[in-house]
């Protein structure tokens, strides 16, 4: 599998520190399970972070800083999300990524033409916005902007917009300049993991589309 898009590397040394959300934490982690070049970045982002801590003189440190961030680095373990199987999962059609192991998923449900969502839910974070989305080949979604960062990690078939061709393995980082259309490619439908981070929100049709049945 040949991945060419990739998380920023941002994105990637705020999951290092613990300080990414768990939806966008969750997309990351499901791309790092598939992608050495990323895993490489995540351990030197964390190696830097370590070295920079055992540089500092403790007196330095606030007495309660070492312990909080050792406690972040902890946290920032790049497979948040396993842990026991909350539900039986219901029949999706797909194999989901091991890093989704401790995640409950729902059924596919309506959410246009050709267009259907899952949602997902991560223990502990039930804040977090994830899901699934399936659309059936050659769909052309509505066309949507965002507020702040998008995580898409295909997982089958492929999508395209403006700035590319999205493959199996790959991750788009999204921000607010991006104002894209994506289409599902011809040969099958696509389905893929999607977090929005913090209080992004999606605006153009997608987001009337998606709020009042999916809540953000
Ligand atoms: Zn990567």
């Amino acid at each position: 599998m040949t991945i060419n898009h990739h998380p920023s590397d941002e994105s990637l040394m705020r999951l290092a520190a613990g300080v990414l959300g768990a939806g966008p934490a969750l997309v990351l982690s499901v791309h790092l399970e598939g992608c050495a070049v990323c895993r490489d970045h995540l351990a030197h982002f964390e190696a830097v972070g370590g070295a920079i801590l055992d540089e500092m003189p403790p007196s330095l440190l606030a007495p309660d800083l070492f312990g909080r961030t050792m406690e972040r680095l902890d946290v920032a373990q790049p497979l948040p999300a396993r842990g026991p199987v909350m539900k039986p999962r219901p029949a999706l059609g797909i194999e989901l990524p091991q890093t989704m192991q401790g995640c409950e998923v729902g059924p596919w449900k309506w959410l246009g033409p050709g267009f259907q969502w899952s949602k997902v839910k991560i223990a502990g974070s039930p804040e977090a916005k994830v899901m699934l989305l399936k659309g059936k080949a050659g769909l052309h979604l509505p066309g949507h902007g965002h507020t702040g960062l998008e995580f898409t990690q295909i997982l089958s078939g492929s999508l395209s917009d403006e700035r590319g061709r999205y493959l199996p393995g790959d991750l788009d980082e999204a921000d607010d300049g991006v104002d894209h259309r994506p289409v599902v490619g011809q040969e099958s439908d696509c389905v893929c993991l999607a977090a929005l981070e913090g209080d992004t929100r999606l605006h153009g049709i997608l987001g009337r589309l998606l709020r009042p049945i999916v809540g953000f």
